[in-house]
């Protein structure tokens, strides 16, 4: 394959290098992406890559969408910048906030908070709960509880929440209000003969557990990722969400779904709530909000909170958090046509087209002697390399299986998530069958260059 990253001598960069983003340096020769092309990128080199993790999670309409630019340079012309302090707005937010709330019908929801990220949407959600606690006279009941293995952010307190020991080792993290609870990973966590449905009794009675042992009067909100993305692309166990609602009705405990990553189809159904039944309080997004063609993230309120908000904010202040870019009408533009695109082009048909092929395309190399499970639903997928097929038998960290198979993609012409032994993929939606033929063929391609190398 000519434009190949292989067929180009291509050594690959060092996926381990001693920092995760944001540091830019090239002394140790990252790869430089220079333009993209519907599923595809390229290089600085020209080389050209499919691009199956959709930039970040996140450009779910492919990397050359004419109509994103034209929105965004109409609305660079017309108002390129107004913020939306001080009950002063912008009409292309009030606009996107109109159609958030008529777009999530897991129930209805009353307000629109906008941030710039996904992370800066769950540190919001941190202060919208103790703000609404207090304007209800009970400032005790501040404690979030997470779960193992979930992915929630950066920030300070994004990062609290988040369940993975790197993002807290070395930060002095998390911070002390946050609680965690069981991963809902059935294939690594459950006991022998426990079918998915009693590991997901014995997950949300260990919840309750929790509750009752730090005083149900102490806890605030439970967040949860309808899938697990970067904790390793983890559904949860069926009647999961049926188990765990209640428990947290009756604690009087609100339910936030960070849905950066599933919302707007991914999937196939426009929201993970609607997917699990999940009837959140309050929603994080990002990511496909925009097609991450300008950085924004949102969230969504329930009329129950937000009315509290409205109607105390006179007794305690103004809920006084918001961002120089909150709302930036540019994003905003942007977000409004890509929620346009997706229902015009009916993305959900297209997601439900695409994901049997992607899904069993993908199980087919099930059998791999490295692969303990592959995993998914919709447009993504993970893949854990293991020992002997068995959870409890990881390879030598040293020997970077996952990083060998992230290179082997590369050699490939293909671009995939990395994390530790976890392999993760989630294309865009606008991929043709075809290309995602070409994104199994080198999934094996580069599958058997692993086996080749962990076998040595
Ligand atoms: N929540 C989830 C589920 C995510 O996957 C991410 C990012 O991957 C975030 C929050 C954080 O979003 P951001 O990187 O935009 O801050």
């Amino acid at each position: 394959d000519e434009g190949t990253a292989e067929a180009k001598g291509y050594k690959g960069h060092d996926m381990l290098a001693p920092f995760t983003a944001g540091w830019q340096t090239t002394d140790l020769h990252p790869l430089v992406i220079e333009r993209s092309e519907g599923p595809y990128v390229y290089d600085t080199n020209g080389t050209k890559y499919l691009d199956a993790l959709a930039g970040l999670w996140s450009t779910a309409l492919g990397g050359s969408e004419p109509r994103l630019v034209e929105a965004a340079t109409k609305q660079l012309k017309t108002l390129p910048f107004y913020h939306s302090f001080w009950n002063r707005t912008t009409k292309p937010s009030l606009d996107l906030a109109k159609e958030l709330i008529g777009m999530f019908t897991a129930r209805k929801m009353g307000k629109v908070f906008f941030t710039n990220s996904g992370s800066e949407a769950n540190d919001t959600q941190v202060k919208l709960v103790w703000y609404y606690n207090n304007a209800l006279g009970r400032p005790n009941k501040k404690k979030f509880i997470a779960r193992a293995k979930s992915y929630h952010g950066s920030t300070l307190i994004a990062a609290s929440l988040s369940g993975l020991p790197a993002l807290h080792n070395k930060f002095d993290l998390p911070a002390p209000f946050v609680l965690h609870t069981d991963c809902p990973h059935y294939w690594r966590f459950h006991q022998p003969g426990e079918s998915e449905e009693d590991f997901a009794t014995r997950l949300a009675t260990n919840l309750e557990n929790l509750i009752l042992k730090e005083g149900p009067d102490t806890i605030a909100a439970f967040i949860a990722e309808p899938v697990m993305g970067a904790g390793g692309v983890i559904p949860p166990p069926a009647t999961y969400f049926d188990k765990i609602q209640p428990i947290l009705k009756k604690y009087d405990i609100l339910l936030i779904a960070d849905e950066v990553i599933c919302a707007f189809g991914r999937l196939g159904t426009m929201f993970g709530c609607d997917k699990y039944g999940i009837k959140p309080d309050l929603v994080s997004m990002a990511k496909a909000l925009s097609s991450a063609y300008q950085p924004i993230g949102a969230v969504l309120v329930s009329p129950e909170i937000s009315d509290v908000i409205h109607s105390q904010s006179s007794k305690l202040g103004a809920f006084s958090h918001g961002f120089t870019y909150s709302g930036h009408p540019v994003a905003c533009a942007v977000a409004l046509e890509a929620l346009k695109i997706y229902k015009e082009r009916n993305i959900l048909e297209t997601v439900n087209s695409l994901a049997p092929r992607f899904q069993e395309g993908l199980k087919a190399y099930a059998d791999s002697p490295i692969i303990g499970e592959i995993r998914g639903t919709g447009l993504i997928m993970g893949t854990e390399f293991v020992d002997n097929k068995s959870p409890n038998e990881p390879f030598p960290a040293e020997w970077g299986v996952g990083a060998i198979f992230g290179a082997e993609c590369e050699k490939q012409g293909m671009l995939v998530r990395v994390a530790g032994d976890n392999i993760m993929l989630c294309p865009p939606f606008i991929m043709s069958h075809e290309e995602l033929d070409m994104l199994i063929d080198r999934y094996g391609k580069a599958l058997k260059g692993t086996e080749e190398k962990v076998k040595q």
